[in-house]
């Protein structure tokens, strides 16, 4: 390491550190399915492990790759088992691995045109993939990617309150359903709402928005001088895979002129298959629209993005230049993305997006889709089936929620909720599977997120016989 200085490795010793890299990642990949979804640390074990002053001396570099793959790799959950149903897995692929691995090796800065044409290029030629499958106007439509969801739905907020309110959002107010994701609430404190301007309507039996208390809300607030001025649906609640009534909310915001926002961060992905489109009719009438590539759409860590009817929407936000010098220099078909959004140097998202898309192809995609939907509907009737568990909710966008529940037994509900509790705690501890709990109308259930195609109904009904002897053993 002649060269450290210079934060060099001899050409020999980068191939060396490369190689031992894909081998460990390719063998990851390839034994994952033996190794359990689960890691489990206390602070004081992590502090034991790691903690240590900044060294001012080298170590040599295979023996920190070494202690890296041995040490704290392992000790981070396995998203992309087949047994982790918890959350929202995050199976990724192998293709977008490399394809990351190319964009962070040739640092491309992704912020600007000029910096590197290519990448913008891909980001637009990706973005027209993903409008195209929503039915979003190719044309004028636009977007950008982000580093997740949250960043996606601050980004639409932003955009929504800069074209509805201007500069003066006092009297602004905005509506989402009780099932509404966290990151919506978060995005509307980041921009300075305060509580007063924030309506959470509730849901019905079916964990969707309620129209009529939507309709009640609004008119509410026109009563009393507020100015209703964006709604926040659900596309795939998170809990329960619900899809709030987008074509009646997108009637809603068309009479009351308000910002359509659908947050698909969970469920967008679902428009590859024939069922999901069926459930996410009226997607395409938002004014913007969340999707998380790094959840459904099998990309690693981090891949959300922001889908907008008009791409003009986004430069008249984040444009820190004044627009008609823009047309000035005539090559706004040539796009900054630092002007679409909130960051300026930007990774490389797109390149994993194409090269994965490219590589197993459209089709593919829409199979996997497909099948984690009917593998989900699939469990829903084995369990109706068994004497032993109740579907609290039904198999929707390859979410269902459940709980042990005896035919006969006369637990009481506090007792089933301390039941279903202890299955979920036993199964983590024991890191077999990542299976824990949500509530849904006050009752503790077992939630399982199926999105990863590589997650069969045999991996589910050996989870499920676990669960069943942690429940006869503790009750
Ligand atoms: C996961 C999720 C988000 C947040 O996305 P991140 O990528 O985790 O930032 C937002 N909304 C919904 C519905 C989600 O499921």
């Amino acid at each position: 390491m002649d060269n450290a200085h210079k934060l060099q490795l001899s050409k020999e010793e980068m191939k060396q550190y490369g190689y031992q890299v894909i081998d460990a990642i390719v063998e990851h990949f390839d034994t994952e399915r033996n190794k359990k979804p689960v890691a489990l640390a206390t602070r004081e074990e992590m502090d034991l492990l790691f903690k240590t002053e900044a060294p001012d001396e080298p170590t040599n570099y295979k023996e920190v790759l070494q202690f890296v793959t041995d040490k704290v790799l392992p000790n981070s959950n396995i998203v992309s088992h087949p047994k982790s149903y918890s959350f929202v897995p995050g199976p990724s692929n192998y293709v977008s691995v490399m394809a990351d691995t190319l964009a962070t090796g040739f640092n491309v800065f992704s912020g600007g045109w000029a910096a590197s044409p290519a990448a913008a290029e891909l980001e637009i030629v990706t973005m027209n993939w993903l409008l195209k499958l929503f039915k979003f106007p190719t044309t004028k439509g636009g977007g950008i990617f982000t580093s997740g969801g949250s960043m996606a739905n601050l980004t639409a907020l932003v955009t929504a309150r800069r074209q509805r309110c201007g500069d003066d959002f006092s009297k602004a107010i905005i509506y989402l359903s009780d099932q509404a994701h966290s990151s919506n609430i978060k995005a509307i404190r980041v921009l300075g709402f305060k509580k007063e301007q924030v309506r959470i309507i509730p849901t019905d039996i079916e964990f969707k928005m309620a129209i009529n208390k939507l309709k009640n809300a609004i008119a509410k607030d026109r009563l009393e001088g507020l100015q209703p001025f964006c709604i926040i649906a659900s596309a795939g609640t998170t809990n329960t895979g619900s899809v709030d009534p987008l074509s009646q909310i997108a009637k809603i915001c068309k009479t009351e002129k308000l910002w359509f926002h659908i947050d698909g961060a969970y469920g967008g992905a679902a428009i590859l298959s024939k069922k999901g489109s069926k459930l996410l009719k009226g997607i395409e009438k938002a004014d913007s629209l969340t999707i998380d590539p790094h959840k459904w759409l099998y990309q690693p860590y981090e891949m959300g993005c922001l889908l907008v009817r008009n791409h003009k929407w986004l430069s008249e936000t984040f444009s820190e230049k004044p627009e008609y010098l823009r047309d000035i220099e005539g090559n706004t078909s040539e796009i900054n993305f630092y002007d679409h959004g909130i960051q300026l140097t930007r990774r490389f998202r797109a390149l994993k997006f194409y090269m994965s898309m490219k590589t197993f192809g459209l089709s593919a995609f829409k199979k996997a889709v497909s099948y984690s939907i009917d593998l989900a509907e699939e469990v829903e009737e084995h369990l109706r089936k068994s004497p032993n568990w109740e579907v609290i909710s039904p198999a929707t966008l390859a979410v269902i929620n459940f709980r042990y529940h005896p035919i006969g037994s006369a637990y009481s509900e506090k007792e089933l909720d301390a039941i279903n509790q202890k299955i979920s705690k036993t199964i983590v501890d024991s890191r077999e599977a990542l299976l824990v709990t949500t509530v849904l109308q006050n009752q503790v259930v077992l939630r399982m997120c199926l999105i990863n195609p590589r997650t069969t109904i045999e991996d589910v009904k050996d989870t499920l016989k676990t669960c069943e002897a942690i429940a006869k053993e503790i009750v």
